[in-house]
């Protein structure tokens, strides 16, 4: 088993296969994707080796994100790939659900085991505004699609004091007679969104009270799980899950490691750089691959320095992935 030098079981990877992204969502990509340099995304045949390196360090679970991952044409490959991967057991995606409706059916036969969409708004509008794209129809009829094929769907929603804070008792509405997870993110700083975040920021401890005040009940923490905090109510069927990287003990329980599209590990979200693995992921040199990652998780820092502004070199998510 993967550890790192705080005793942290690592657990699973989080791989951004395009950091391109089609989407401008007002705290991410404002202005849209900006082509910056020319560079290459890792080919489906590196993300093998990549894949089997980490599954060979005991990893069983792979989360594709991006950028948005369905604009990759050979998205459907790659999953079947992590899919097929031995010691991977669970291959999940993050997308924000453009063309869910047509692509999940291909993404279901070829071994996907779950699927986080990004939802900001239950407002057609509210979702235009935010995200610059009128899609919101087509992201619902995609999830009912993923569900009546039996992939379990947690829906993403980052809360935005100006933009969605007043749809907050609509989205636990949604949940009440629906059986689906929906998780509020906590808004994170990141190098471009500073003045952004100042207006849009609520603090995860102002949710949490809310919640709990309303009756929500905390669920017992499964070792494996993601980073949020899950809640139940006994009058609603839908979960909630509550994600807080500014809280205190949040990196504690860190248990993941990210790849970028361009093949670097980040060893944490707001590292100050990736450690290029590329070279790593060739016939003639993939076998080294897992001593390079052992070696490198070693300085995997405590945690993250959010609190104080820092965000290390991510100037926003879509960098990276979330
Ligand atoms: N494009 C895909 C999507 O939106 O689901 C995958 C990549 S996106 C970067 C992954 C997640 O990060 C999304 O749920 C998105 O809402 C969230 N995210 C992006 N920027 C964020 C920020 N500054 N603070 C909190 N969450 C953010
Ligand atoms: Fe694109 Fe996801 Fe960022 Fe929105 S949050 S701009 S969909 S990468």
């Amino acid at each position: 088993m993967l550890k790192d030098s705080f005793n942290r079981h690592i657990r699973y990877l989080r791989l951004s296969i395009t950091d391109v992204c089609n989407f401008k969502c007002n705290y991410c990509l404002p202005d849209g994707y900006q082509c910056t340099d020319k560079h290459q995304d890792l080919s489906a045949e590196e993300i093998k080796y990549l894949v089997a390196g980490f599954a060979s360090l005991g990893l069983k679970k792979v989360r594709i994100t991006g950028g948005e991952p369905s604009i990759r044409k050979d998205l459907v490959q790659i999953i079947s790939d992590c899919k097929n991967t031995p010691g991977i057991e669970q291959v999940a995606i993050t997308t924000n659900g453009y063309k869910l409706d047509k692509k999940v059916a291909s993404w279901a036969e070829a071994g996907i085991d779950q699927i986080n969409i990004s939802i900001d708004s239950l407002s057609p509008d509210h979702f235009r505004l935010i995200t610059g794209h009128d899609r919101l129809a087509e992201v619902l009829k995609g999830i009912e699609i993923a569900r009546s094929l039996d992939i379990p769907v947690k829906i993403n929603t980052v809360l935005l004091k100006q933009f969605n804070y007043g749809e907050f008792e609509t989205f636990l509405d949604w949940i009440k007679h629906n059986d689906l997870t929906l998780r509020f993110i906590e808004l994170m700083q990141t190098g471009d969104n500073k003045q952004f975040f100042e207006q849009n920021h609520i603090k995860g401890e102002d949710i949490r009270s809310q919640l709990l005040s309303q009756g929500w009940q905390r669920m017992i923490r499964d070792k494996a799980a993601g980073p949020a905090q899950e809640f139940q109510h006994p009058d609603y069927q839908g979960r909630l899950g509550l994600i807080m990287p500014y809280s205190k003990d949040f990196c504690d329980s860190c248990n993941r490691l990210r790849v970028s599209s361009q093949g670097k590990m980040h060893l944490c979200l707001f590292a100050e750089e990736g450690n290029d693995l590329r070279h790593y992921l060739q016939p003639e040199t993939h076998h080294e691959l897992p001593q390079v990652i052992t070696s490198m998780l070693q300085g995997k820092k405590s945690a993250h320095a959010l609190a104080d502004g820092f965000s290390g070199a991510t100037t926003h998510l879509a960098m990276l992935g979330g």
